[in-house]
């Protein structure tokens, strides 16, 4: 499925402007123009960011995508569809109806695709044979280098496929770009790396879970690849990102990058915000692969030019000590990239949304990754990931000591006892501390570690959280998980 005609005539447009519409806009002119995408009949399906329930920018900005379907349809588009799978556990049908994408596409003359089949959740009552069917019809069974894949039909299907990215700031690869945007083409299972059964440091120190990972966006991307991308960067998270959390800064760049190649377009969007090219795993294990170019001199530059746009931004906190939160003190041990994307996320999720949770239970240590330091007279002790939990079973703050007299009889003897002159005597007992937490996964997910912090804590402890999953229930709806499984979404 993989095309590599594109490769011979690779071109890059770098556009600079006032809005985002316009700049969009004036960057196809300068690429030829829409009808050199879209020819009149086609269909063509456009893969946008579709996270949660929320607006720009943790999704696609709507100005440019209402500019990109009304140039789709002026080219002579047949059907214009958009989609993408959300995050793990929210359907499309939940999503759609939070911001009303049925009928805001259906005014543009396109339409969103419920690629999990939420749409006919609520219809009828369906039974797991009809789900099943559905599911077949919808899905194709793609194997690629010996792993199969779920992959909507409809993608396959289209005569022209569009990858619309907003970039903001990844703690993994440093940035969101489209080469990742096209990893939700297919659903949360078929994007999870799953766990690591033999722990061994080999697994850490090679960053395993970092390599899997790249080899399952690429096997995905490798699918179908677009005809045009383009990276969004007009406004873009800094800092904190790809989510709104409270170290976020948003900031206008004015900038988008636009071509025909998935892999150059995020190479030239690299280059513009000053970030090393040269071993970026990601770009370089895709150009091993053949999927685009990495040949500044094969690549037709057009619009501004790389040297005149110069433009540095804050990327993700590294270090998760560094991520500073009130009353939890992070010990890092050695760790892989699944833990720390993870813990990267709860920690600012915990940062951003759960301040007043922070400030009613003081002394907390928070130990991840393989042989953590240990804490010193913490109350409460989180451990996070199955290394954490594993490497740390024979520390000392396991065990608590307890002071005890040894002479337990009742009041009235003990009165004799004192009268005559007996004595009470101190033992230290060595007991199991119950002030652990662990929140287990390889790398664990925030969901289930939400769900074991209310419990751990309490839920009167965690006002924010509590409140926080009472809107969760809204939007990651129990009801729906299990047609979700049967989908084979998640
Ligand atoms: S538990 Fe975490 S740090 Fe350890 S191997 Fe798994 S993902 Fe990596």
């Amino acid at each position: 499925m993989n095309d590599h005609s594109d490769l011979k005539n690779i071109e890059v447009a770098i556009v600079k402007g006032d809005t985002p519409k316009e700049t969009f806009l004036k960057g196809i002119e300068i690429l030829g123009g829409i009808s050199k995408f879209i020819e009149e009949g086609d269909q063509v399906f456009i893969k946008f960011n579709l996270c949660f329930p929320t607006g720009f920018p943790t999704n696609t900005n709507f100005d440019i995508l209402d500019s990109l379907i009304t140039s789709c349809k002026k080219a002579g588009a047949r059907k214009v569809y958009l989609g993408s799978f959300p995050f793990k556990g929210i359907s499309i049908d939940t999503i759609s109806k939070f911001l009303n994408l049925k009928e805001y596409f259906s005014n543009l003359g396109a339409e969103i695709v419920f690629l999990d089949n939420s749409d006919f959740f609520k219809k009828k009552k369906l039974k797991g044979d009809q789900l099943n069917e559905i599911r077949n019809k919808s899905f194709s069974t793609v194997t690629i280098n010996e792993k199969e894949y779920l992959f909507p039909k409809i993608i396959i299907d289209s005569d022209k496929f569009i990858i619309i990215n907003q970039v903001n700031v990844n703690p993994v690869f440093k940035l969101n770009l489209s080469l990742l945007n096209s990893y939700s083409m297919v659903s949360p299972k078929y994007q999870d790396i799953g766990s690591y059964e033999n722990l061994d440091n080999r697994y850490i120190s090679n960053d395993q879970y970092k390599q899997d990972l790249i080899s399952n966006i690429l096997n995905v991307f490798a699918i179908k690849q677009p005809k045009l991308v383009i990276n969004d960067f007009f406004y873009l998270l800094e800092r904190a990102g790809p989510y709104v959390y409270r170290d976020s800064n948003l900031k206008k760049t004015g900038v988008i990058v636009l071509g025909n190649n998935a892999l150059s377009v995020d190479l030239i969007t690299l280059k513009i915000l000053n970030i090393d090219t040269q071993n970026y795993d990601l770009i370089l294990e895709a150009n091993q692969r053949g999927l685009g170019n990495i040949d500044f001199q094969k690549i037709n530059l057009l619009g501004e030019k790389i040297e005149d746009i110069n433009l540095t931004i804050n990327l993700c906190e590294m270090k998760l000590e560094n991520i500073n939160l009130k009353n939890i003190k992070v010990n890092s041990g050695q760790l892989c990239s699944g833990c720390y994307k993870q813990a990267y996320h709860l920690l600012n999720f915990m940062k951003t949304y759960m301040t007043k949770d922070l400030k009613y239970n003081p002394n907390n240590a928070f130990l991840i990754g393989n042989s953590p330091l240990e804490p010193e007279r913490f109350k409460n002790i989180l451990l996070f990931g199955d290394c954490a939990i594993k490497s740390t079973k024979n520390s000392n703050f396991r065990k608590l000591e307890k002071m005890s007299k040894k002479n337990t009889s009742k009041k009235k003897s003990t009165k004799k006892k004192h009268k005559s002159g007996s004595q009470k005597k101190e033992k230290i007992k060595i007991i199991a501390n119950k002030n652990i937490l662990e929140l287990p996964g390889c790398p664990p997910d925030i969901l289930n570690c939400f769900e074991l912090l209310l419990q751990y804590y309490g839920k009167k402890n965690l006002p924010n959280l509590h409140f926080f999953e009472n809107l969760l229930e809204l939007v990651v709806k129990p009801k729906e998980k299990e047609k979700l499984r049967v989908m084979g979404v998640i």
